[in-house]
């Protein structure tokens, strides 16, 4: 099974990609990008923020802003941090 970052939506296809406790262990919710190190990278990161920033990524991979928005708003919205 493969983790999805409980905070930004990433796949964490390998280890190296999660997150970090304080205490040096792997952190299985989180990707290593939104949780280096015990705690969030932006730790009071809106979910609207959240929402903007990854939305170049998703344009990227083909979509416009319009449909980035609407699915990063429906992927994101589920995931443990924004529930
Ligand atoms: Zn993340």
């Amino acid at each position: 099974m493969m983790n999805i970052c409980q905070s930004c939506g990433m796949s964490m296809k390998n280890e190296g990609l999660y997150g970090k406790n304080k205490d040096g262990s792997v952190n299985i919710d989180y990707c290593k990008y939104c949780y280096p190190n015990g705690e969030f990278n932006k730790f009071n990161e809106t979910f609207d923020e959240m929402v903007e920033s990854c939305i170049p990524y998703e344009v990227k991979e083909g979509f416009t802003e319009d449909e980035a928005r609407k699915r990063l708003i429906q992927n994101l919205r589920i995931l443990k941090r924004w529930r």
